[in-house]
């Protein structure tokens, strides 16, 4: 299981690259700079050095292990949302009509910057929305394993009903088990048909509760702005019968909800912390990067010392750009967080050069 690559190995034992792959060859074993080397194969050209290379056994999942958290440890934490349906529906003016009407005095002034993630803090409560584009987001989430949403808002507007991406939603979100409240959308207009739209929802399963069912479904107007309240207040009460906590008194995790290169500040990437809290000059690995939390701001980019559960925050300081859904741990050690990146991307290019000689040889066949 323990590997080294070429570069890592000349770098470890001041040589040029070079001059390793040279006594390679001559060993009968062609090599390039990138090649990971098993213990073998390292320990005998590190010898054509004087070198002794020792075994030293790496577990990931034991540096990355955290305990348990204990009941009483856990406090509760805002629900986070995504928006989901069909195009033109209604997702951004929503977005939007929820963003205006929940600009708080204290921080009035601050303007929104795009994050992929924004928190709303309402008289009697605190939710967290995902920004990123509904349903990509949600399904490239799911394929990496990560759970980040705890309330899906399915909105589905009144002149069009359920459409065929509403439909795919709602499919997403019952994979994923995570509940569903309905917003009716665009009741302003002239051939809105709430009870068509119901009756439609029903035979997708979505029965509402005032016909008997368990589903919450709020008529609103993103563009009039009617209704916005009451479904927030609606996302607060389901909030609360998910019973939503998380342990804020331990080293952060979180995962990347967005990323990019940005030209002047670098790799940057907005994590969604669901545990613990995460707080400047932290040092952490994610995915095969890892880093130290050189700087962390909110969606009003506003800089942080520290965040807690459930809050998204731009965080700079990585060594390259995280891929969205990657998971981001806090570590104590610098050595170890490198170490952990290290041994994930050695693992990540065995698999690509094997993906690449099997193709390679499949292409073979091919030709033949
Ligand atoms: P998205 O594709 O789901 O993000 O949908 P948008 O928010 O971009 O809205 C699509 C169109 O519907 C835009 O022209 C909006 O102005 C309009 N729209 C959204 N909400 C309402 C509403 O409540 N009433 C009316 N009349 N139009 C709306
Ligand atoms: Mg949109």
């Amino acid at each position: 299981d323990e590997a080294i690559t070429v570069a890592n190995l000349a770098k470890q034992m001041g040589q040029k690259a070079g001059e390793v792959i040279k006594k390679l060859l001559l060993l009968g074993l062609p090599a390039s700079i990138n090649q990971a080397l098993d213990f073998d194969t390292a320990a005998l050209v590190a010898s054509e050095f004087d070198f002794e290379v020792e075994k030293v056994g790496f577990e990931e999942e034991e540096v990355l292990q955290t305990q348990q958290d204990r009941e009483e440890d856990l406090v509760p934490r805002p629900p986070v949302i995504t928006v989901m349906g069909h195009v033109d529906h209604g997702k951004t003016s929503l977005l939007d009509a929820i963003r205006k009407t929940n600009v708080i005095s204290g921080e009035a002034g601050g303007i929104t910057q795009h994050i992929g993630a924004y928190d709303v803090k309402l008289e009697n409560g605190h939710v967290v929305f995902l920004d990123t584009p509904g349903h990509e987001a949600f399904t490239a989430m799911r394929a990496r394993g990560a759970k980040v949403t705890d309330i899906v808002i399915l909105l589905v507007a009144a002149d069009d009903g359920v459409m065929q991406q509403t439909i795919e939603a709602i499919n997403h979100a019952k994979a994923a088990e995570v509940p569903i409240i309905v917003a009716i959308n665009k009741i302003d207009k002239p051939n809105a048909n709430v009870e068509k739209t119901k009756r439609q929802l029903a035979e997708q399963g979505l029965i509402p509760s005032e016909w008997g069912g368990d589903t919450t479904m709020v008529e609103i107007s993103a563009k009039k702005q009617i209704g916005i309240d009451e479904l927030l207040e609606m996302v607060l009460l389901q909030a609360e019968l998910l019973e939503l906590k998380a342990n804020p008194n331990k080293p952060a995790r979180g995962r990347v909800i967005e990323s990019k290169l940005d030209k002047g500040r670098g790799p940057v990437a907005t994590i969604l912390i669901q545990e613990g809290t995460l707080k400047a000059g932290d040092i952490y690995v994610c995915g095969v990067n890892s880093g130290r939390v050189r700087n962390m701001f909110n969606d009003r980019g506003k800089r942080l010392m520290s965040a807690g559960p459930s809050m998204p925050v731009e965080v700079l300081g990585f060594s390259g750009v995280p891929n969205a859904g990657d998971q981001f741990i806090v570590l104590t050690d610098e050595k170890q967080a490198k170490l952990v990146a290290e041994h994930r991307s050695l693992k990540l290019r065995e698999k690509e050069l094997t993906r690449t000689s099997k193709v390679t040889l499949e292409s073979l066949f091919d030709q033949i």
